[in-house]
């Protein structure tokens, strides 16, 4: 078990891809791995993925492996050469597929110049520089005026926050991509820019629950339907890369509460991305600032912290991975932590699974309860069940690998993998088995058993059943 409940994602990339790397970052911490499917080819991925899955055998513990789809990435055409653009100067966006230079550039995408209009915004090279459009000029480009000074060069990338791009949640590379992923067994596929839920259940409809579909949150438009998209996802990453080019950046921490409330309300696991240790790129330890990041995401309740660079390309991913484990471990430890964690209390909707989930935390918390036991055949229960926040450690147990391994990216949930009970006296023995391999069994303890009748069937969460786990009682 980790002695946290907040959970690690590690991004994979050269600086991480060896087995004996891989390793050491679970070992360090890790609870999934995501593959940035904006980097690398399928081979690579491939020998990745089967690592992770070799590791997952040796160490006896599920890893979460995340898919993550390049998405729609705008991009500016080619350049004659990387050029500065002067503030206050005079800039177009055209059709024309010549290489650009200072005065004029290609955007190859005519449907998007079309929809431009005089005011619209348009930031190239992660908004280092920044356009806005003063004239919409005939053959559908646009005039713009420089509001910040910058460098752009060839395929930088653009990003247009006034606007309903009209492109697809996937693009060709992506259904491509999704397919391959898929027939390797990812647990979660990220889809990226998605800007409706439209976007979600277009992938959704593709992945046909083989893995959990989460929502990147990386657009204005798409944190204001946000409501629409939380509903329609298996859980929702704040990709602030994205979104603090796209929204100003005093912004973004107010939408990553907002979207850490509204996750945990909806019973949707939450990821905080980008930036969370950044200058550990290169360096053995973060900032003060970056701890207080780390500190923060935990504070707010979130599911899931992921490091970017840090692991994928950085110096130091198996310190950054430490690191990020000892903030997390140290404030929920804290004595603000819990009191913060109560205070956002969820409502229990009118539906039998959230009465019976909020029915065991009420009897968690009456009881020496050594750990609240879930049965689970989809992972819904448990997720349902960690959304309460509850003191006492949760078992997760489900017959199926694929499930434990969705599942390592929520909120306490420690997975084991058992079969199904079949009847009353089995499910008390294996959550007995379960309390007492985890170490948590104590003189008068108790577990707490949430399950359904008939057992082995999805959806059926009916019962909180108490066992006695006294450490006598192995
Ligand atoms: C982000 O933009 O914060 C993000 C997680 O996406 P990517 O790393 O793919 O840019």
């Amino acid at each position: 078990m980790r002695q946290r409940q907040a959970r690690i994602l590690a991004t994979i990339g050269p600086a991480s891809s060896s087995k004996e790397m891989l390793k050491k970052l679970i070992e360090a911490g890790a609870d999934g791995f995501r593959l940035n499917f904006s980097h690398g080819d399928h081979k690579i991925h491939k020998k990745t993925y089967q690592t992770i899955r070799g590791l997952e055998n040796d160490l006896g513990r599920s890893i979460a492996i995340l898919q993550d789809l390049q998405g729609p990435k705008i991009r500016l055409g080619e350049m004659a050469e990387p050029v500065t653009l002067e503030q206050g100067n005079t800039f177009i966006l055209d059709s024309n597929e010549e290489a650009g230079h200072a005065e004029r550039a290609h955007l190859p995408h005519p449907e998007i110049l079309e929809l431009l209009n005089e005011g619209h915004h348009i930031y190239i090279n992660d908004g280092l520089v920044k356009l806005r459009v003063t004239e919409k000029l005939d053959c559908g480009s646009v005039k713009c005026t420089v509001l910040t000074t910058g460098v752009i060069s060839s395929r930088k990338g653009v990003n247009l926050p006034d606007v309903d791009l009209p492109v697809r949640a996937m693009t060709e590379k992506d259904r491509k991509d999704l397919k391959f992923g898929l027939s390797l067994g990812v647990d979660w596929v990220a889809v990226s820019f998605v800007q409706k839920a439209e976007d979600v259940l277009e992938v959704k409809q593709i992945v046909d629950g083989q893995a959990g579909v989460m929502a990147k949150i990386e657009k204005p438009n798409a944190v204001n339907r946000i409501d629409d998209i939380i509903a329609v996802s298996d859980a929702i990453m704040v990709a602030r890369g994205d979104l603090g080019v796209e929204v100003p950046l005093e912004e973004v921490p107010s939408i990553q509460k907002r979207l850490i409330r509204k996750c945990r309300e909806r019973g949707k696991p939450v990821v905080v991305a980008t930036q969370m240790l950044e200058s550990m790129i290169k360096n053995a330890s973060p900032t003060r600032a970056e701890v207080s990041d780390v500190a923060n995401a935990t504070y707010e309740g979130a599911d899931t912290l992921m490091l970017s660079a840090e692991t994928a390309s950085g110096d130091h991913p198996v310190q950054a991975v430490e690191t990020m484990d000892s903030i997390i471990q140290r404030v929920e430890r804290s004595s603000a932590w819990r009191p913060l964690v109560d205070a956002r209390g969820v409502n229990v909707q009118p539906v039998v699974q959230d009465a019976i989930c909020n029915a065991a935390f009420e009897v968690a918390n009456s009881l020496d309860t050594a750990a609240i036991v879930t049965f689970t055949e989809s992972g819904t229960t448990s997720v349902r069940m960690s959304r309460q926040r509850p003191e006492a450690p949760i078992l997760a147990l489900t017959p199926y690998e694929t499930v434990a391994r969705r599942m390592a990216l929520t909120w306490g949930l420690n997975t084991m993998v058992t079969r199904s009970p079949e009847n009353d006296t089995q499910m008390s023995k294996a959550a007995a088995r379960a309390v007492h391999e985890a170490g948590l069994a104590h003189r008068g303890s108790f577990a707490v058993l949430v399950a359904g009748v008939p057992f082995g069937i999805t959806g059926t969460t009916n019962m909180v059943y108490v066992v006695p786990v006294d450490e006598e009682s192995k």
